[in-house]
């Protein structure tokens, strides 16, 4: 198919990575010419996804986050992908205000901007194996 494009970056899971996530995953939708809003949903849903695999995916230790994004037509997904300490109930953690680290100041909040901003969200984990969170956004404009 001609309207089809696909990206795959692999970085270490450092914070500082975060906002290279957010700024390559906006580039390459740049080619939907999406509207400002759509760009910054994007940047919000990527960043909580990264954010995740550094604090509780590999609890701080430095170890591959995989960010690929596929275009096909004005439909834009991304996988955001750790191969850290999975989560046991996906169900739990996607629900509004639950985490596992209060104590750190998180918030739960995560996953709910995710849903929030993009169309589709859904987690595939597994405990001790890592987790892939795939979210899909149709670049209206
Ligand atoms: P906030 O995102 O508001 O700072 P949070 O990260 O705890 O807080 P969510 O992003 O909604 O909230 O995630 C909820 C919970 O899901 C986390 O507390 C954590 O237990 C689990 N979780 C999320 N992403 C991962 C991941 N990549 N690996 C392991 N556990 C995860
Ligand atoms: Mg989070």
């Amino acid at each position: 198919m001609e309207n089809t494009n696909e990206m795959t970056i692999i970085f270490d899971s450092r914070p500082v990575n975060e906002g290279l996530a957010r700024v390559a995953v906006a580039s390459f939708c740049t080619q939907l010419n999406p509207t400002l809003e759509e760009v910054a949903d994007l940047k919000t849903a990527v960043s909580e996804a990264v954010t995740n695999c550094i604090i509780h995916g590999y609890e701080g230790k430095v170890h591959k986050i995989k960010v690929i994004c596929r275009l096909n037509g004005r439909e834009l997904t991304v996988d955001v992908i750790d191969e850290g300490v999975g989560i046991a109930d996906v169900e739990k953690a996607m629900e509004p205000l639950f985490t596992t680290k209060p104590e750190k100041d998180r918030s739960g909040m995560g996953f709910t901007f995710m849903e929030a901003f993009m169309d589709e969200v859904s987690v595939d984990s597994e405990v001790g194996k890592g987790t892939t969170v795939h979210m899909k956004k149709i670049i209206r404009r």
